[in-house]
């Protein structure tokens, strides 16, 4: 392929500009949809279909139809309401119907006349009077015409600015025959053994289907994507989703990492120092990431595990081994505050072992940051927490071992990647443990994070009892605020959280402010304290440790508290306006409770009226603590790209595939990888490049 010959390419090679009627403005217009080749056309599926091929009478019409109609004009005037309007009535022998406009010409009223017939398309919707249709499209049509329907379902296609539907269906059909032409254009990759493994039709037919399907095709069936034709094409972009990250993780494994054997006795000692036995399942996960650790392959390992199932101490004993063996460890977190917490665990574990722990984030500067920097280049300092900072350019490690990363849904595959850059040296990487408490469903972490290997602690410590939840209006503020002091008077601590539109941290920061004086007002004798994101972090650092201690009764504060922070003695938490964010995130806060061993209780303070969405957020939060099925809950509500964290990342984007919706097809794509894998390999590198293009850059390094 690639040679000069233009009937060679492929229509994968084809740009978009060999389609008649597409010239270089169209071709912008598309690729802002990532639309280059002509394969990329005929992968831009409809997104629903319209029935145009037949006309349905009048008095068959039902509200919500949308339908092609046709009548005779009766009667047409025009009504001075708050919106003038044309209204035009149109019967036909089996009923009538209004058509509404509340734009119109001159021109357009005097040309429909009574006793015109009008061929109509739109949606049908209950008027005052009878049915109706606003704004339909329409022409006026002899009734001697005859029959003009479409043979097909008419497709509907995601679009951009400047692109109609008529475009649309032009740039499809002659994409269509290009295809046509020469099936061989878009070679068929998944092999017919494959194929009838899993009873998938071919591509091109499945193609030609989707555009423009057969007046009789199953409507409901292509809604819900479910169509055998659509499942075709699913099918194959989450095969190469699974190459995809396969490729990845074999190139990784490729590199050597060092072995990080030690003796285990700083680990003895730390499990001898804590306060509490480690769980059954914290056990588990320590032995599998200390085996990873002690191989010459670089570990990619995530662990999942709920809030307050200690993954910290988890992610401790893995860093000791790394220093038991000589290695440098560092750890990062995608908050300051959240780094800090960690700053401060992990010095109370290993500062007794006389272990300094290095500090960097962006806010460490001059000498502090000098110093710390030469430190890291010379080995002086084993372990480092911090922010990003850390994997900046200037950073330069003496020997990194070990990389662990927390709450790892807010990083992405590239900067994973990046990590291993920071080398070991000698051609060596670093072992990485990436922490999350996101727990999505097993097969979706085997899409999201093929190349991971999955570690889950699948316990809590023993002792917590469930938080109680309840859901109340903010016009019972004065009785929470009493709730408060009661449990206050009784020697327990209180989170009071305010959510704020979250585009303007400045915003949120005054909210939480004006809460704080409030509340501090009207609860005389407690101390109430703030922490929110645009304090600097001495005095977050100050404010949070006096909470610890017991300084402070009630802390306000913004979503920042909102993953890692710890004090069993808070055993109340408050949030305002919970219906703004989404359910993985209220557990998250709602997990800085409940972690002592007194019962603890969370208020839902809404503000009325709750939409339906937020209704039903509500009272799952009410009803259950468990993560899981708080998170299978939050992925049906809002889709999969807001729980991994990629949507901002367009890191999941996929073509045709909706991971929520073809969950089911999860399991059967990955053993068609492994199939394909042993099989057909001469198969793997184009299934990739024509499904993830140019996104695949990052598993060819
Ligand atoms: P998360 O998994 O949410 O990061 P942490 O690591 O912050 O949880 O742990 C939550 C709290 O539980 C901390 O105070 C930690 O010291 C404590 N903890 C961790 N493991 C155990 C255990 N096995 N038994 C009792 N408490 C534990
Ligand atoms: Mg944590």
């Amino acid at each position: 392929m690639g040679g000069k010959n233009r009937a060679a390419l492929s229509l994968a090679e084809k740009p978009v500009t060999c389609l008649k009627g597409v010239g270089p403005k169209k071709a912008e217009r598309l690729a802002r949809l990532g639309i280059r080749s002509v394969q990329d056309v005929l992968f831009h599926l409809p997104v629903r279909y319209q029935d145009r091929t037949r006309v349905v009478p009048l008095g068959s019409l039902r509200a919500g139809d949308e339908a092609v109609c046709e009548g005779v004009i009766d009667h047409v005037e025009i009504r001075f309401g708050r919106r003038r309007s044309l209204l035009v009535h149109l019967s036909d022998s089996s009923g009538r119907i209004i058509l509404r406009f509340f734009h119109f010409s001159a021109t357009q009223k005097n040309a429909l006349s009574r006793g015109a017939r009008l061929r109509c398309f739109g949606t049908v919707r209950n008027g005052p009077a009878c049915l109706e249709l606003v704004h339909p499209e329409y022409r006026l049509v002899r009734e001697e015409d005859g029959q003009e329907e479409e043979a097909t379902l008419t497709p509907v296609y995601p679009t951009t600015e400047g692109m109609h539907q008529l475009s649309w269906r032009e740039i499809t059909g002659r994409a269509l025959e290009l295809l046509g032409q020469d099936d061989s254009g878009l070679e068929e990759l998944i092999p017919q053994a494959l194929a009838e493994r899993h009873s998938l039709g071919d591509l091109a037919s499945a193609l030609r289907y989707l555009h423009r399907p057969s007046a009789d095709a199953p409507r409901s069936l292509l809604q819900q994507g479910r169509h055998p034709a659509q499942r075709r094409l699913v099918f194959e972009e989450l095969v190469a989703r699974q190459l995809s990250l396969r490729a990845a993780r074999r190139s990784l494994r490729q590199l050597r990492a060092p072995v990080l054997y030690g003796a285990g006795e700083l680990r003895r000692a730390l499990i001898a120092a804590l306060p509490f036995e480690l769980t059954a399942a914290q056990q588990r996960v320590v032995k599998e990431i200390a085996a990873d650790l002690e191989k010459p392959l670089p570990m990619l390992r995530l662990v999942q595990g709920d809030v307050g199932s200690g993954k910290t101490v988890v992610a401790a004993l893995a860093a000791l081994q790394a220093l038991e063996a000589g290695w440098q460890v560092a750890l990062m977190a995608p908050t300051e505050l959240l780094a800090e917490q960690h700053l401060r665990s992990f010095r109370d574990w290993l500062e007794p072992l006389r272990l300094p722990v290095g500090w960097l984030s962006s806010r460490v500067k001059g000498r502090a940051r000098s110093s710390l920097l030469e430190a890291l280049a010379t080995g002086e300092v084993p372990i480092v927490v911090g922010t990003q900072a850390l994997f900046q350019e200037e950073v330069a490690y003496h020997r990194m071992g070990l990389v662990v990363v927390d709450e790892q849904h807010r990083f992405g595959v590239h900067q994973r990647l990046a990590l291993r850059d920071k080398g070991a040296g000698q051609g060596e990487v670093p072992h990485q443990l990436i922490m999350t408490a996101t727990p999505i469903p097993r097969s979706l972490a085997m899409t999201a994070y093929a190349d991971l290997d999955l570690s889950v602690i699948d316990e809590l410590p023993p002792g917590r009892t469930p938080v109680q939840t309840v859901v109340v209006s903010d016009s019972r503020r004065e009785e929470v605020i009493e709730r408060v002091r009661a449990a206050c008077a009784r020697g327990r601590q209180a989170y009071w959280v305010c959510t704020l539109i979250e585009e303007s941290e400045s915003l949120q920061c005054q909210a939480a402010e004006e809460t704080a004086r409030q509340l501090a007002g009207s609860l005389e004798g407690l101390e109430v304290g703030l922490v929110h994101g645009r304090l600097h972090s001495a005095e977050k650092e100050q404010v949070m440790a006096a909470f610890k201690a017991g300084d402070i009764d009630l802390l306000v504060a913004t979503t920042v508290i909102e993953v890692g922070v710890d004090v069993p003695n808070a055993s109340l938490m408050i949030i305002e306006n919970p219906e703004r964010l989404g359910l993985s995130q209220l557990h998250q806060l709602r997990g800085r409770v409940g972690r002592g061993a007194t019962e603890s209780h969370c208020v839902l303070m809404y503000h009325p009226p709750l939409g339906e969405h937020s209704r039903v957020r509500l009272a799952v939060m009410r009803e259950t603590t468990d993560g899981f099925l708080i998170s299978q809950k939050d992925l049906e509500l809002r889709g999969p790209g807001e729980i991994l964290g990629t949507r901002q990342t367009g890191e999941m984007q996929f073509r045709v595939a909706d991971l929520l919706r073809d969950q089911y097809l999860l399991e059967e794509a990955r053993e068609a990888a492994d199939w394909l894998l042993r099989q057909a390999p001469e198969k793997v590198r184009p299934l990739i490049d024509r499904w993830l293009g140019a996104d695949t850059r990052y598993v060819q390094v």
